[in-house]
C-alpha cells in the first residue's frame, strides 16, 4: 500500500542508476545468461554475425549489404570495431576481464572465436567482437578512453 518496491526491483533500479553514472560494470559483463540473452536479441533483430569472421561468409555479407544497399565488399568495412556503439574504454575492458576472471568463460562456438577481440555494445548490451557487425551499425566508433574525452557530452559523431 505504501508503494514500496520489491527488494529485487530496488536492486535492479540501483544497478541501472549506477550503470548510467558510469559507477558499475554493465550487468552483461558479469552475467553470462544476460549476455547470451542480449546477444541472441542482436542476432534475431539485427543479424549480428557472422559466427566466424575469419571465413568468407559471402551469404552473410550479401544479406547485410542488401539491408545497407551497398556491396558486400563495402559492408565488410562496417564492423563492431568501428561502430559508435562499440565501447573499448579501459573501464569496460576491465569489467569484461573481471567477468571472465569470475568464471564467465561462455565457451560456446561464438565465444571461442571472439577471444581477445571484445568490446561492449551499448545498443544491445552485450559483449561483442570487433570483427562482427549487425544491421544497427552506426558510424563513428569505437568509443575509447581518447574518444570519450574528446566528445564528452557529445553524440559519437558522423563527421
Ligand atoms: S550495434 Fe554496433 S557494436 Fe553493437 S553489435 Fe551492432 S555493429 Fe556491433
Amino acid at each position: 500500500m505504501s508503494g514500496l518496491l520489491e527488494p529485487s526491483v530496488k536492486i535492479e533500479i540501483e544497478i541501472q542508476s549506477q550503470e548510467k553514472n558510469g559507477e558499475a560494470c554493465p550487468v552483461a559483463t558479469g552475467d553470462v545468461s544476460i549476455n547470451l540473452e542480449n546477444r541472441q536479441k542482436a542476432i534475431d533483430k539485427a543479424n549480428y554475425g557472422p559466427m566466424n569472421p575469419n571465413e568468407s561468409n559471402m551469404d552473410y555479407w550479401r544479406q547485410i549489404s542488401k539491408v545497407w544497399r551497398n556491396s558486400p565488399e563495402q559492408a565488410k568495412k562496417s564492423r563492431c570495431g568501428n561502430c559508435a556503439a562499440f565501447i573499448q574504454t579501459t573501464k569496460i575492458l576491465d569489467c569484461i576481464e573481471s567477468g571472465l576472471d569470475k568464471g564467465d568463460t561462455e565457451q560456446d562456438a561464438w565465444a571461442v572465436i571472439e577471444a581477445g577481440d571484445l568490446g561492449y555494445c551499448e545498443i544491445w548490451d552485450f559483449k561483442c567482437a570487433s570483427k562482427r557487425t549487425c544491421t544497427a551499425w552506426v558510424t563513428g566508433g569505437p568509443i575509447t578512453d581518447d574518444s570519450e574525452q574528446i566528445s564528452q557530452g557529445d553524440t559519437y559523431g558522423n563527421d
